[in-house]
Order: C-alpha cells, then sequence, then structure tokens
C-alpha cells in the first residue's frame, strides 16, 4: 500500500459491525504512516459529514489547490437492497449537492453502471465513439493528485468484495454478449492494496471464469503483491501511461514512466495481459522526444497487446490553463488552442483543435511501428471526424477498432468480429441494484 498520511478515517457502521470488513479496515489503517482512528457514522450522518465536516470540500480539479494533500479515506460497504433511488431522495431532500458516482459511494450504491455509450440515450454520440457496456464500480477517489483531475480530496471505498463478486456473477451471466469487465475509472484500485484485501478475490473471481476478463485501469506500480495470485491469464491490465514531465510534474503521486513500465513488465512475466493507453497526452514543450522515448522504454520491455491514444480533452483552454502550469506545454500547441475557441466549439475533444490532435497522434503512431508494425493502435475517446481523419493510418474504423478496455477488446483480438453497438443489450438481472 501506500504511504499515506489522511486527514480524517470514516468508517460506516455496517463496515464496523462485520469481523471481516473490519479487518480490512484495520489492515489500511495498520499501514498508514500516523495512527489515526476513524470517525464511524451511520447514513444519518451523512449530512452533517457532508456539510459541518466538509468531507466533500476539496473535490475540485487538484491543479486548482494551492497545495495537494493526501485524501481522507471513507470506508463503506454496498447495499444490494434496492433502496438507491429512495436514499438519493433523501439526500436531495437533507439540501446535499451531490451526484454521480460520489453520491452513489457515501450511499453504497452503483456497483454496476451501465455505460450507453454512442446508443440513442447518450446525449455525445455524434461527438465521441465509445462501446455500450457495463462497468464496474469500487472506490471513489484517488490518492494520485493527478492536477487536471478532480476525485481526491476524500477517497471511498467499499469492503464487501464478496456481495460484489455474487451479484457481479450474476451481472456476467446475463450479458453473454459483453467479454471485458472494466474495474473503475473513478478511482486507481491497486493504491490501497494489499492491505484492503478486495481487488485479489475479484482478480481470482475472474480466474475462474470461461471467456470473461477483468479489465484493471492504473497509473500505478504498486503490483508485486498480485503477481502470485490465481488470475488464469484472465485479467488485463491497462496501464495510463504518460512521458516523464507530464508523469512527474502534474501526476506525482502515480509511478514514474519507467515505474509504470517496470510494473508492467512484472505483471506481464506474471502471465497477465498487459496494454497502455498513452491518456491523457499533455503535450509538453518536448513532448515528440519524450513520447519517442517513452515507447522505445515499453517495447523494450513489454509485449503490449492493445495500445490506445487519447490527448487531454474535455475542457476549454481557460479551465485547462487553471489546471495546468501551461509554462510546461508546447507554446505552438496553447496559442493554437488559444486561436481555436470556436473550431472546437461543438466537440469535447478540445481544446486542442484537430490538426494538433492528429499531429500528436502521427507522431505517436509512427514511433510505436518503429518497434511493432502489427500491435493495433486505436483512438479513445475520439469523435467521428478525427476517426474519419485518422481510421485508414490505424487500420480500423470507428466500428471495429479494438482498444484498452472495450466490452469486446480481449486477449490479443485483432479486431472486432461483431458491431458493438448493435450487440449491447441491458437486461434484467433479478432483484439487486442496477444502474
Ligand atoms: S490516477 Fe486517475 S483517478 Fe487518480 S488522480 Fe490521476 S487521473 Fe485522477
Amino acid at each position: 500500500m501506500y504511504d499515506l498520511s489522511p486527514p480524517a478515517i470514516f468508517a460506516h457502521e455496517s463496515v464496523m459491525g462485520h469481523a471481516r470488513y473490519r479487518q480490512r479496515l484495520e489492515r489500511v489503517l495498520s499501514a498508514l504512516t500516523e495512527p489515526i482512528a476513524p470517525t464511524v457514522y451511520r447514513d444519518e450522518d451523512l449530512p452533517a459529514l457532508i456539510n459541518e465536516q466538509q468531507i466533500l470540500a476539496n473535490r475540485v480539479p487538484m491543479g486548482t489547490l494551492d497545495e495537494i494533500s493526501d485524501p481522507a479515506l471513507l470506508f463503506n460497504t454496498f447495499r444490494f437492497d434496492g433502496r438507491r433511488e429512495k436514499q438519493q431522495e433523501w439526500l436531495k431532500s437533507e439540501s446535499i449537492k451531490v451526484g454521480g458516482h460520489a453520491a452513489n459511494g457515501l450511499l453504497g450504491y452503483g456497483p454496476f453502471v451501465w455505460f450507453p455509450a454512442n446508443l440513442p440515450e447518450d446525449e455525445h454520440r455524434h461527438d465521441k465513439v465509445c462501446r455500450p457496456c457495463w462497468r464496474l464500480h469500487f472506490q471513489n477517489g484517488c490518492i494520485h493528485r493527478c492536477h487536471y483531475c478532480g476525485v481526491g480530496g476524500l477517497l471511498i471505498t467499499m469492503v464487501n468484495i464478496e456481495d460484489y463478486i455474487e451479484n457481479l456473477s450474476r451481472l456476467i451471466a446475463a450479458h453473454p454478449w459483453q467479454e471485458t469487465y472494466l474495474f473503475e475509472d473513478d478511482a486507481d484500485v491497486l493504491c490501497l492494496e494489499p492491505e484492503l484485501g478486495c481487488l485479489g478475490p475479484l482478480i481470482e473471481f475472474f480466474g475462474t471464469l470461461e471467456d470473461r476478463y477483468l479489465i484493471i485501469h492504473t497509473k500505478s506500480a504498486n503490483v508485486d503483491w498480485m503477481l502470485d495470485l490465481d488470475h488464469n491469464g484472465k485479467t488485463i491490465i491497462v496501464w495510463s501511461i504518460a512521458a516523464p514531465t507530464q508523469s512527474r510534474a502534474l501526476e506525482p503521486r502515480t509511478g514514474t514512466t519507467q515505474e509504470r513500465i517496470k510494473a508492467a513488465r512484472k505483471c506481464q512475466e506474471a502471465g497477465y495481459v498487459v496494454r497502455y493507453k498513452f491518456k491523457p497526452i499533455i503535450p509538453v514543450a518536448d513532448w515528440r522526444q519524450e513520447a519517442s522515448d517513452t515507447i522505445r522504454l515499453l517495447f523494450e520491455q513489454t509485449s503490449p497487446d492493445v495500445i490506445s491514444l487519447c490527448c487531454f480533452m474535455w475542457m476549454t483552454v481557460d479551465e485547462m490553463r487553471r489546471r495546468i502550469d501551461a509554462s510546461l506545454l508546447d507554446p505552438e500547441y496553447v496559442e493554437a488552442a488559444e486561436s481555436a475557441a470556436d473550431e472546437v466549439a461543438d466537440t469535447r475533444a478540445k481544446p486542442f483543435p484537430e490538426w494538433v490532435r492528429a499531429e500528436i497522434y502521427e507522431h505517436h503512431l509512427s514511433e510505436i511501428r518503429r518497434w511493432d508494425p502489427d500491435v493495433p493502435v486505436s483512438l479513445s475517446t475520439e469523435n467521428w471526424a478525427m476517426w474519419q481523419r485518422l481510421g485508414p493510418k490505424l487500420g480500423f474504423t470507428a466500428v471495429n477498432y479494438v482498444c484498452g478496455c472495450g466490452p469486446n477488446s480481449t486477449p490479443w483480438r485483432r479486431r472486432l468480429e461483431a458491431n458493438p453497438f448493435r450487440i449491447a443489450k441491458k437486461c434484467a438481472v433479478g432483484r439487486f441494484e442496477l444502474m
């Protein structure tokens, strides 16, 4: 586990009242840099925790803070009781303005969330390409301090992995078209392990399945504890990889570039499938050379089955400047972003204009091809226009590409065989909490 000095620890009564869950909490507590006693709370205490103790006060983009510190830790349990909407209404009635996955985590709901990417109900379907699927959640919040990210301040983790696995097995059985399951994109689930003791059982559960895969997405190098697990080749680990300046100046508590690649090598040697996402690619001043060096390093040490690319995006140039020290960036690209405000007004792929993003992708692609002529390279969460522009060079269309965490990107698959937007069907799975 990471060295941590959280300002406070909160433990729901359901954690304290169950011997195995309490042991998980106690193991994490005993690994902290300084001992700290947990505050035990009940659901009824949440309004006071939020309004008076301000447990969500630092849920802002971390680069906007004068100083970034370790998050408070909150231990909770998932309730598989069908009361999510009722509990959310209650929280609203208490004038608590917290939504999304953070509200789910505080209330103990939202373990499995339907991601309707590019289906009619997806409001962004005309502006990004991604695949519909179920996504798995277990934590909300992170230790890594990435300046552009807003999930610091509080790390909520569940502890009842046994209940989770029991319900997950029913979800998987009901959705035979979904072959891979991304475990968490609101946290980095390696950070509290092995003390938390929840990720290991999940990896070993997937190890018992036929043709179903767990995908872990990480910037961490904390992998030694997982090398001897019975994963049976059913866990894929996707390293979000960044070149050295980005990884040190803007992602300060993640593994460095070299540490992430070394961790990937260890996992590959232990039989895990490893992948990389260059995501987000932040074009620092010397980004071309840094990207080339990083790509050389990763191919010298590992054999990824897929690489995906995604430029820094999802905000205006002003918001980018608020979160990131723009003096680190390529000045030509910052100027291009400044002058392209109108051009990128109707795409979420802002702030960099299409020609900048294409230039970045093309450089990464040509450097990857120097080392490996065959590894699939795809774009992650890019828009249709970029797919039309770069699809021929990548050798894929927006419909058939394989990627880091798509629901049918199984190990070593080179191309999707079925249309991912047609095969995805959300099914009812009895009485348990689905969203
Ligand atoms: S690793 Fe991911 S979740 Fe964690 S702070 Fe960085 S961007 Fe946010």
